[in-house]
């Protein structure tokens, strides 16, 4: 079990596993690992070095200060219509629903003030948590006819790159 409950529920957590490493001339070596908390049904995400016991789970890459304002309910429902377009953007927004619960809100954000299409997109929140994130910007490379894999690989160095 781990040391660090989830961020959420504050239950205990199962280990998890390593979904890979950074490895740098300049930079200490650092692992990635994800598990998984039950009761709230939210993947959790930490960087380690050395003393990983230590460092809390995150569940998203974005903060309270990075979200901008809720979306409305057209706004969600004209995002559904469009990634109904798109099998694999689908399974991606489906996976990002999953873990909502009635109350829970999807929140727009921008992680910099750039306009990195990468740094914006939707996240769910649940008070003053926020769980996981979608770029917009998948379904975009969508449109513009970059492949499945190109894309997915995309959503999952945005999510894995944030922690
Ligand atoms: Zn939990």
């Amino acid at each position: 079990m781990n040391k660090q409950p989830c961020p959420i529920c504050g239950r205990k957590l199962p280990r998890g596993e390593q979904i890979g490493h950074i490895s740098m001339e300049d930079a200490p070596h650092v692992h990635m690992w994800k598990t998984h908390c039950l009761y709230c049904a939210v993947t959790l995400n930490r960087i380690t070095q050395h003393d990983e016991e230590h460092v809390p789970w995150s569940s998203s890459r974005v903060t309270l200060a990075n979200l901008i304002r809720q979306l409305g309910d057209d706004e969600f429902a004209g995002m559904q219509d469009r990634v109904k377009q798109y099998p694999s953007i689908l399974n991606v927004w489906r996976e990002f629903l999953k873990p909502r619960r009635p109350n829970d809100e999807i929140w727009r954000y921008a992680i910099s003030t750039t306009d990195d299409p990468y740094d914006h997109g939707l996240t769910v929140r649940r008070a003053h948590h926020l769980i996981g994130s979608f770029c917009e910007a998948s379904v975009f490379w969508e449109e513009i006819d970059q492949s499945i894999e190109d894309c997915r690989a995309m959503v999952d160095y945005i999510f894995n790159d944030a922690l």
